[in-house]
């Protein structure tokens, strides 16, 4: 019995360690998810980002061979416009930016950065191109500046300042008992879900990727978080070519293109208008969602009240 308990006892301790050490979604992906048969292929060439225009072309892929996950997937997102994509719990959203970093590859079709299919560059630069703001970013057990710092070590104070004024979270950082170098994450100060991303938005805007991809919260924030960190997104895809995995339809009205995903197929495309006007699914989850917003707000009266 004790033959067993010491090594699961010690592997318990290394994947604390791990989980301790490791900082935000893109370091997690790395550890977890990257498969190890992705190898840069010997004539790999470091990807050129011109414009900036990502292009999936009848994308398909499954984890298992069994189960189909997206089905002849294809869009385009031009240099520098930003494109929603929304979509049930499941439908396949997170794997789109998964496969765009190439964690894994696609079963058919190809994925292209400015007519560069991404299988043939090196993946180190493919994803020094991509910046990430994840659903739930993981702080470093370090202070406020060292996380915001990780975007680009040789950023200056100032730089690292700057980015947290337009992440709308300097003045955040300055009410803190020692500022800049308050110590946060899980051996510091605990963030909240809307602080930890606008320092994730900090992080993304120094480290200045000509490719964007903002996986939303699905948490509800309060209105005032919200709208920060909507502005926060605004600033940091400005002029970038941007994706959207969206959970809250109300920060997608303003995307150049809207995908509606349904069990890994793209089921209708448009603007916002566009697909209020057409009255299909889309229409249905905003309908839906903005009934779930009035009955959180009509509770939050009623809570205020009482
Ligand atoms: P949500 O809105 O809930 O985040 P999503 O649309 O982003 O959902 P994905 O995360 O892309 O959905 O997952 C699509 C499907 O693939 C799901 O059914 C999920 O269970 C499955 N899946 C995701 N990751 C893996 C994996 N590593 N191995 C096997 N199946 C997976």
């Amino acid at each position: 019995m004790i033959q067993l308990y010491v090594p699961l006892n010690f592997m318990g301790f290394v994947y604390r360690e791990i989980k301790l050490a490791v900082a935000d979604l893109e370091a997690m992906f790395r550890l977890l998810e990257q498969s190890p048969e992705i190898q840069d292929r010997p004539d790999a060439r470091p990807l050129v980002v011109t414009g900036g225009t990502i292009r999936f072309e009848n994308v398909r892929f499954a984890y298992d061979p069994e189960r189909q996950i997206l089905k002849d997937v294809s869009f385009e997102a031009p240099a520098g416009k930003t494109v929603a994509i929304v979509g049930p719990s499941g439908a396949g959203k997170s794997t789109i930016s998964r496969l765009l970093f190439r964690f894994y590859d696609v079963q058919s079709g190809r994925i292209t950065i400015d007519g560069q299919d991404i299988r043939a560059v090196t993946q180190t630069s493919l994803r020094d191109a991509i910046g990430m703001v994840p659903q739930d970013t993981v702080l470093f057990n370090d202070t406020v500046r060292y996380n915001i710092r990780y975007g680009r070590w040789d950023a200056t104070d100032e730089e690292v300042e700057r980015a947290a004024e337009l992440a709308q979270i300097d003045g955040f950082i300055r009410l803190l008992p020692k500022g800049y170098e308050t110590e946060v994450g899980e051996r510091g100060l605990k963030l909240s879900g809307g602080e930890k991303q606008r320092v994730a938005i900090a992080r993304t805007i120094l480290k200045g990727p000509p490719l964007l991809i903002l996986d939303e919260a699905t948490s509800a924030l309060d209105s005032a978080t919200e709208k920060d960190i909507q502005d926060a997104l605004e600033t940091v895809s400005r002029g970038r070519t941007t994706i959207v995995i969206a959970h809250r339809l109300s920060t997608i009205v303003a995307a150049d293109e809207i995908l509606v995903l349904e069990a890994g197929e793209i089921v209708e495309r448009g603007s916002h208008s566009d697909l209020m006007a057409k009255g299909g699914l889309y229409a249905s989850l905003w309908n839906r969602q903005r009934e779930a917003d009035q009955a959180r707000e009509t509770l939050a009266r009623v809570g205020e009240a009482a």
